[in-house]
């Protein structure tokens, strides 16, 4: 089989961040979908912005967007396999040897991926003038920038 890319969208809050979480110390930040996502900047690693590790993307992706990937990678499991099955029954069936009943696989449901809106601060980083959330309840009195790990 070909190799395929699923793409997943972010779309973030009401003032279009997404949550990541932190695999050192699971604290949750919120990033800027647009800014995050931007083509002409692709970040291999983020820098949590309470601890300041700095970890491959996809390991600050949180749980429910890692759910999201799963169910679009079931997802299209299943379309390949209806696609297949689809054809082959039909095949059969008109030649009139064997009859083959095929009942497409149900596919999950893909809830949007809305953030929804929680007490954070909105930092702009001094180097790289990207923006990013962080819990204020945290009390941090130190914050990294998770894209270039400068702390403001
Ligand atoms: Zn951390
Ligand atoms: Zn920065």
């Amino acid at each position: 089989m070909s190799e395929v890319t699923l793409s997943l969208k972010f779309e973030g809050d009401s003032d279009g961040y997404v949550t990541f979480e932190c695999p050192f110390c699971e604290s949750e930040f919120k990033l800027q979908a647009a800014e995050f996502q931007d083509e002409d900047n692709s970040f291999p690693e983020l820098f949590c912005p309470y601890c300041g590790l700095p970890s491959e993307v996809n390991t600050f992706y949180s749980s429910e967007v890692v759910e999201q990937a799963k169910i679009l990678a079931t997802n299209y499991m299943y379309e390949q396999l209806n696609q297949a099955f689809g054809k082959m029954s039909r095949k059969l069936n008109r030649s009139n040897i064997i009859k083959m009943k095929f009942k497409p696989l149900k596919k999950i449901n893909v809830k949007e991926l809305k953030d929804k809106d929680t007490a954070e601060e909105i930092f702009e980083c001094s180097a790289c003038n990207n923006h990013l959330k962080v819990l204020y309840c945290a009390g941090v009195s130190k914050v990294f920038c998770p894209y270039c790990g400068v702390d403001q």
